[in-house]
């Protein structure tokens, strides 16, 4: 494996980071400080940023260039993570759309369906949520009761999603339903459902946060097209473990680059507080650091398999156990080498400018549950990774 990176991989981060410099005139943390930003304002901001970054060339990096992306490749795809979470800009507001669902049209999808949906979903012009989980369908998704029944050529929608990640703000849900209740696995298909529609009713949930960033969706009778069915009926299965697997493993190095920033922050503030000469402080922070570079180490690693041609696999899962759990210890040692300051939320007074760790705090809970639990990562590592012997 050769971990370095090529002279065009260094111009493409170098054109970058020359871009970034010029147009994220204020961090995200600032804009997230500011009493101005409401929620909504926020999102547009993020809207914006998105449709610039579009402008410029920098989504949809590793896609065709025939369906609106730049023909580039995954390690492309990291440096813009890494860059872009050094540099604190905006994130995107349509990550599932393109993190996720991008990929899932270019594996799964018709011509059609990627020529409709690709172009707005990088424009930022229809936003995308996803719509797997069920109350009674997390971790075992294949248990889904919501349900697509034919009429005429099309489907009726019918049932309930739950968790939906940026559902209030979404134009359209990708959603696993059964076309047949008898087969467990075969009887999922994969639905593209615009939510801007009769039968569709979307009602925001309030996270330990504060925000209500996702929501849950209850389908009565909504209308999903024939041509909006990616693969054919019975496929979703197949095409959800594709989804699953961006969603862990595809952007690797985004993590360890967000904890770069944040470990600066939790040095900085006990040099600030007196405490870094301490063996005890010290040594928190090394293990910190250390776990970091390990946490890198195994992003390449996913990164080589994406670079070799082939999808992430279930090692994908190592690497989100493995930043999850990170993200936890990480902040619980902010609260305590950092002390009251870092319990202060974004906007107090006294916060500390760079960092919101009250907020890193309570989020960093929903990491070891979303995209599937750190228990369900340890089952796939142990059965597909180890091949470990199962009752
Ligand atoms: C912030 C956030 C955003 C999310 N966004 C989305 C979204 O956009 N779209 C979407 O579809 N879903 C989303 N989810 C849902 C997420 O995928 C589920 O919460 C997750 O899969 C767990 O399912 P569950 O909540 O039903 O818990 P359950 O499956 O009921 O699990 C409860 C507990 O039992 C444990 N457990 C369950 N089965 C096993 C087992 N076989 N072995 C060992 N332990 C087990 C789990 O680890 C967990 O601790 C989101 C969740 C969060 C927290």
């Amino acid at each position: 494996m050769d971990l370095r990176y090529d002279e065009s991989q260094q111009a493409f981060r170098a054109e970058l980071r020359a871009w970034l410099a010029d147009h994220v005139t204020r961090p995200w943390t600032q804009e997230l400080r500011d009493p101005a930003n409401d929620a909504d304002a926020l999102v547009e901001l993020r809207r914006d940023f998105q449709r610039e970054l579009n402008d410029a060339g920098f989504l949809g990096l590793d896609w065709p260039v025939e369906w609106g992306g730049r023909g580039l490749g995954p390690v492309e795809k990291n440096i813009f993570q890494e860059e872009t979470a050094w540099a604190d800009a905006p994130p995107v507001p349509n990550f599932l759309g393109i993190g996720l669902l991008g990929p899932a049209l270019i594996h799964h999808g018709s011509e059609e369906q990627r020529r409709r949906f690709i172009p707005k979903m990088l424009s930022a012009e229809e936003i995308w949520c996803q719509g797997f989980s069920e109350p009674g369908a997390g971790s075992d998704l294949a248990g889904i009761r919501c349900r697509a029944e034919p009429d005429g050529d099309d489907f009726r929608i019918h049932g309930q999603k739950v968790w939906t990640t940026f559902g209030p703000w979404a134009d359209w849900i990708f959603v696993l339903a059964r076309t047949d209740p008898e087969d467990r696995y075969g009887g999922i298909t994969f639905f593209l459902v615009p939510l801007h529609q009769d039968g569709v009713d979307m009602r925001p949930l309030r996270q330990i946060t504060g925000e209500a960033e996702f929501g849950e969706v209850f389908f009565d009778g909504a209308l999903a097209r024939r041509a909006h069915v990616v693969g054919k009926l019975g496929e979703g299965w197949q095409i959800a473990m594709t989804v699953l697997a961006y969603e862990r493993g595809a952007t690797a190095l985004l993590e360890p680059a967000k904890n770069d920033r944040y470990l600066k922050d939790l040095v900085t503030g006990c040099r600030e507080n007196g405490t870094l000469g301490r063996p005890d402080v010290r040594e928190r922070i090394a293990r910190l650091l250390a776990d970091n570079e390990v946490i890198r180490a195994n992003a390449y690693r996913t990164l080589a398999t994406l670079a070799a041609g082939r999808a992430p696999g279930p090692e994908a899962s190592l690497e989100k156990l493995l930043w999850t759990e990170h993200a936890r210890r990480q902040s619980e040692a902010a609260f305590d080498l950092l002390g009251p300051q870092a319990q202060l939320a974004t906007r107090a007074h006294h916060a500390r400018p760079e960092m919101d760790w009250a907020y890193e705090h309570l989020w960093s809970r929903a990491g070891t549950i979303y995209s599937g639990s750190s228990e369900i990562q340890r089952n796939i590592i142990a059965k597909r990774v180890l091949a470990l012997p199962t009752r």
